[in-house]
Parts: C-alpha cells; sequence; structure tokens
C-alpha cells in the first residue's frame, strides 16, 4: 500500500524514470541469478566473499584527482574482472549484496534511491557481459586476441552508466545536456582508461593467483589511493592560500576581482541585480598608533570575523580589498537590499564590545560604508569600484560611521563635495607659495575661468567637477622643476625646455599616487596637445584630444599671455584675444576658442558694448 502511495506521488518524470530503472534492475537480477546463489558451492562464496571485500574497501579508498572533487571509486574494476573471470552472474551477486549493505548503512536515504542506484550498475554489468560474450571474448584468464572485446565491454558498461544516471540527473535537476555531457564524460575519460587497465590486471591476478591476486591488488590500490589524497589535500591547501587572506580568514584581492569579473559579466547576461560595497574601518590608524600594529591586526581579525559570520548562508562574497578596507559583492542584491545588510553589520560591529575602543571619536568600534549598484552603462569592473569608492569618501566626509549609495547625492551635497575637493587641491598646490608663486596664482585664475566656462558649456555636475578640478590641478608637475628654472628671467636653454615640457609628465606621476585625483590626469597630461597635432607630449591632434581639456588649452594660454611672467611681458585682453583668434584652427579649437572669446568679451569691463549686447 505504501509503496502504491508513493510511486503514486512520483507521477511525474523522474517517477516514471524510478519505476523503469527498479524493474529493469530487478529484471536483469532476476534473469542472471536464477536463484542459483542458494546453491553455491563454498569456493564460489569464497570468491563472492573476497571480491564483495575488495568493492568495499575500494569504496572507502577512493581516487580523488584535482582540479575536481568528486571522488573516483575503483569499484568498477573489480565488476569488470569479475565479468572476465567469473562471468555476470557473480557479478550482479556482489553488486547486490553492496547494495545490501549500503541500504543498510545508509538507511536513511529513500529505499527507492538504493533501488534505482543498485539497477544501474546492474543494467551497466549486464551490457558490458552481454557485449563481451557477444564480442567473443573468453570466460577465464586474460586472452590477448580479444583485446578489443575488453575494451568494448568496457565502453558499453560506462555507456549505460553514463545514460542512466546522466538521465537521473537531467530529469531531477533538469540540467542543461551540455553540463552534464561535460561532466560525466569529458572528465571522466581518465577514469575509464584507469578502470579498464586495472580491472585488466586484476584479471590476471584473480585468475592465476585466486585471493593472494586480489590482496596485491587491494595494496596497490590502497597507496595509489592514498597518494592521490595526498596530492589532493596539497592542491586544496595551495589554492586555499592562494585567494584566501590569511589575517582575516576572508577572500584576497586577487580573488575578489577575479568573482567580481564573474558577477559583472553574469548581471550583464540575466539582467539582475549586483551591487559591491566598500567598507573601511574609521580612524584605525589612531588605533595603530595608541595600540601598535599586533593589536591593529588583531582588530582587522575581529572585523573580518564579523563579516564573515554576518555573509555566511548567504551569495556574498566578503573579501579584503587591501590594508583596512573590505569588500562584499552582493549578486541578486538592489543597492537599497545591500545598504540594509550592510547597514545592520554596522550597527553590530557598534555594539561590539572590544578593548580600546575608548578612543575613537564614536567610541566605539565603527566603519563608512559605500554602496554602487551595476547599470547597463558600467563595462569594466572598476568603474563599479570606483563608484563605490566614491560613495566611501563620501560617507566619511559625512562623518563616518555611516553608508552612502552610490548616485544618491543631492545638488547641496555635490558642491559641499566639491568644494572639499578644491580645498584639498589648493593645499597641494600651496607648496607653490614659496616655489613658485606665479604658477599658485595662475591655477586659482584657471579654475575660475573654468567654473565660469562650466556654466557657459552648462556641463552637468560631474564634468563640471572634473573640469574645474582639473584646471586647478593642471600644472601640479611644476613641483618636480628646479626653482631656478621655474623662476629664470632669461630664455630657457633648450635642456631647460624639454625638463619644463616635462612637468604634464611628472604631474601625471604625481597625482597617479592619489587614486581620488586619477580621473583629472587627461588635463594635466593633455594641457600642452595643440589642435593641429603638433603639441606634446603625445602628438594628440583634434577630437583625440578630450574636449575640456581642448577648453583647457585656451584657458591656460589665455591667462598665461594676459599675466606678467618672469619671461615676458603681459599682453591686454585686447591682445591676447587677438593672439587666440590668430592661433585658432593651429594651436587651438576654433570653436571652442568663439565661445571662449565670446565669454571673455560679454564679462569684461574693456568691452562694455558688447557686454550690453549679451
Ligand atoms: P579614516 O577614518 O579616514 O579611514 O582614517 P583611517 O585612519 O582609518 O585611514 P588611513 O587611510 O589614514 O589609515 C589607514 C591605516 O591602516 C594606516 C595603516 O598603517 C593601517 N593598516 C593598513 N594595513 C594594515 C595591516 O595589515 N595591519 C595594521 N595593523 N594596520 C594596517
Ligand atoms: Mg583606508
Ligand atoms: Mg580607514
Amino acid at each position: 500500500m505504501r509503496l502504491f502511495k508513493s510511486l503514486h506521488q512520483h507521477v511525474t518524470p523522474t517517477g516514471i524514470y524510478a519505476v523503469v530503472m527498479c524493474l529493469a534492475g530487478a529484471g536483469v537480477f532476476a534473469y542472471t541469478n536464477q536463484w542459483s546463489f542458494l546453491q553455491y558451492s563454498s569456493s564460489e562464496w569464497v570468491t563472492v566473499y573476497s571480491l564483495l571485500g575488495a568493492v568495499l574497501i575500494l569504496e572507502y579508498f577512493t581516487f580523488q584527482l584535482p582540479p575536481a572533487s568528486n571522488k573516483q571509486s575503483m569499484d568498477s574494476s573489480v565488476y569488470l574482472a569479475c565479468i572476465f573471470v567469473h562471468g555476470s552472474e557473480i557479478a550482479i551477486f556482489i553488486l547486490f549484496l553492496t547494495s545490501l549493505i549500503a541500504a543498510i548503512r545508509d538507511y536513511k536515504l529513500s529505499w527507492w534511491k538504493h533501488l534505482i542506484n543498485f539497477s544501474i550498475y546492474a543494467l551497466a554489468i549486464f551490457a558490458a557481459s552481454t557485449v563481451f560474450q557477444l564480442a567473443g571474448g573468453p570466460q577465464g584468464p586474460l586472452d590477448d586476441r580479444y583485446i578489443a572485446g575488453y575494451v568494448l565491454a568496457m565502453l558499453s558498461y560506462f555507456a549505460v552508466n553514463t545514460v542512466t544516471l546522466g538521465l537521473y540527473f537531467y530529469l531531477a535537476y533538469e540540467g542543461s545536456l551540455k553540463q552534464l555531457r561535460r561532466a560525466f564524460v569529458a572528465e571522466s575519460l581518465l577514469v575509464y582508461l584507469c578502470t579498464l587497465i586495472l580491472s585488466l590486471v586484476l584479471t590476471v591476478l584473480i585468475y592465476h593467483n585466486g585471493i593472494l591476486g586480489l590482496v596485491l591488488f587491494l595494496g596497490l590500490s590502497m597507496l595509489l589511493s592514498h597518494a592521490f589524497k595526498q596530492l589532493f589535500d596539497m592542491f586544496r591547501d595551495v589554492e586555499e592560500k592562494s585567494i584566501m587572506d590569511r589575517r582575516t580568514g576572508l577572500y584576497n584581492h586577487s580573488y575578489f576581482e577575479n568573482v567580481l569579473e564573474s558577477e559583472l559579466s553574469a548581471a550583464r547576461k540575466d539582467k539582475l541585480p549586483l551591487s559591491l560595497a566598500l567598507i573601511d574601518i574609521d580612524d584605525f590608524k589612531k588605533y595603530n598608533d595608541q595600540f601598535g600594529h599586533l593589536k591593529g591586526d588583531q582588530l582587522l581579525g575581529f572585523l573580518g570575523n564579523l563579516l564573515k559570520k554576518e555573509t555566511e548562508g548567504t551569495p556574498i562574497t566578503a573579501s579584503r580589498y587591501g590594508g583596512e578596507e573590505f569588500t562584499l559583492l552582493m549578486p541578486g542584491y538592489t543597492a537599497e537590499q545591500a545598504y540594509n545588510v550592510v547597514n545592520r553589520i554596522r550597527k553590530k560591529l557598534n555594539d561590539s564590545r572590544y578593548e580600546g575602543v575608548e578612543i575613537f571619536p564614536h567610541g566605539c568600534l565603527s566603519f563608512s560604508g559605500g554602496i554602487s549598484e551595476y547599470q547597463a552603462g558600467i563595462y569594466d569592473k572598476s568603474q563599479l569600484v570606483d563608484q563605490a569608492d566614491k560613495a566611501l569618501y563620501y560617507a566619511k566626509h559625512q562623518g563616518k560611521n555611516t553608508i552612502h549609495l552610490f548616485g544618491s547625492f543631492n545638488a547641496t551635497e555635490r558642491e559641499i563635495d566639491l568644494a572639499q575637493d578644491v580645498r584639498d587641491i589648493e593645499q597641494q598646490l600651496s607648496l607653490f607659495l614659496y616655489k613658485d608663486i606665479s604658477t599658485f596664482k595662475h591655477s586659482k585664475r584657471v579654475f575660475k575661468y573654468a567654473m565660469d566656462i562650466s556654466e557657459v558649456l552648462g556641463l552637468g555636475q560631474e564634468e563640471k567637477r572634473r573640469f574645474v578640478l582639473g584646471a586647478l590641478i593642471h600644472d601640479i608637475g611644476k613641483l618636480e622643476i628646479p626653482w631656478d628654472i621655474l623662476n629664470k628671467r632669461e630664455k630657457l636653454t633648450p635642456e631647460e625646455w624639454t625638463l619644463v615640457q616635462g612637468h604634464v609628465t611628472w604631474g601625471r606621476r604625481i597625482v597617479e599616487a592619489n587614486e581620488r585625483f586619477e580621473e583629472l590626469i587627461p588635463f594635466i597630461e593633455l594641457h600642452h596637445e595643440r589642435y593641429d597635432g603638433t603639441g606634446y607630449p603625445y602628438g594628440f591632434a583634434g577630437e583625440e584630444i578630450p574636449r575640456l581639456c581642448r577648453m583647457l588649452t585656451v584657458i591656460d594660454s589665455f591667462d598665461a599671455m594676459t599675466t606678467e611672467r618672469p619671461y615676458q611681458q603681459a599682453k591686454t585682453f585686447e591682445q591676447a584675444l587677438e593672439e587666440l583668434r590668430a592661433c585658432s584652427g593651429s594651436q587651438f579649437d576654433p570653436e571652442l576658442t568663439r565661445i571662449f572669446i565670446r565669454y571673455i568679451k560679454s564679462t569684461h569691463p574693456v568691452f562694455p558694448h558688447i557686454r550690453s549686447l549679451h
């Protein structure tokens, strides 16, 4: 009755498969054996027991080959050898006994799964034995005239095994056929070959030396299994070391990058959300300074542990990005969902009791976080990280111990943000106050022009930010040029000119050291390129130079012309505009020059009539 009910529940493709397989297995057993085991002689029972023991031992001493972790059992070689020496009847009877033992050992697994397992192997053994007989293979000693028969037997054994087992996984787990082929055929070819060779060796050993042969075979298999296990453990160990960060127990930076790349392409393909959180411990330097680096390391481990615990059992990958920064890569999470998770962890950290937290401004352990969500325009993994970094930077500036979502800044927040960046760059430029005050003043004037021109060009917030900061920082490389060359009154020698021209490259190197301002590099590096392609350092022409860099060149040159320099007298605004016009199309972009001239005329009191026309 229970059997009937259970089958009734399984009238699904898997259920039908189960019934058909069970019937086939039972049929094969009945057909091959026909209760003859009741009349086995004692020598036959010895054969059965010894081969059964061998199968059970080999089930335990598996072969585990890197990189796949699936364990390969060599018990199939015993069944094949048994077919070759004793025929299918004994082989299937041994299989029956092993399945019975497995059913007792694994009694929690439902009975029909044990029965299916038995049937799959029974069919494989039956197929191999039938093919072997059809190929004329002799039962008994190994006969080298029938090598084809042995190979065909092995092939049919694995063909039936793969198809029946594969069909089960296909129906039960709805996998794709392609995946199945990879899993069952490609990875198993080497194993098939090993099994065939081992079964032939075992055939020789059993036939000529009986139990001693079997024992020798088992000894060899056990040694090999042990060696493979050692190799596999070593492989696992090395693999783990190469992807883990030891200090925090989280994944390391390079593993994070790999996962980020694959998750990004998955998000792109499946159109599923993907968020990235970048986390940075607040005022960690203070803790290090107060208690030393070793205590600092322990704190890193503490946070690592917390992140690990809080993300366990979720699809989130927690990694140490570097120093005291961590990432949580969250596939399937929108920015808001990610925010909730990270904020919960932040509160938990705030509430954690930890020695020495009183030195922190918030009086507790805390971190700031930036979150960015994948959007359609993102094509490179660094963009997602950059956005999270910007949001993190913003969170820090909001007073730390807070989390910010990228893109949720409002206009006023952006202004505050820009003002802070301007202050930071000005601080770096203040070195010019002693070295070359004219460069300091020049940079500030160019910045002011750039602010105005941003309005004229109608730039968006982000573009404006980059443009004005680029204008402010563009000459930073001059810090590397010797004082006496910068302040020389006479004409520069060709060597000195080359040195001065190097400021665009020096500037790039200076800014490269500070990730925050990396996006300003084009302004620093390209502001001496010319529209006709005769500028430096690359000799880019026309549109090869980004538009706002071409604009900066106009502003920069205009300001250089109109202010006193050690080596030249200042031009009047009118003269400078004349010069701009003259060089429009060669040094400067004609359209941008026109825009700039119109702007100067409209704002400078020298041109009142034009101003009133506006
Ligand atoms: P903020 O709140 O702005 O993030 O300030 P902060 O002090 O946390 O950040 P800052 O970037 O100024 O300093 C980070 C410090 O982290 C400096 C560095 O010595 C320390 N650090 C980086 N890696 C390790 C590490 O592996 N062990 C220890 N103990 N300290 C580290
Ligand atoms: Mg940091
Ligand atoms: Mg920090």
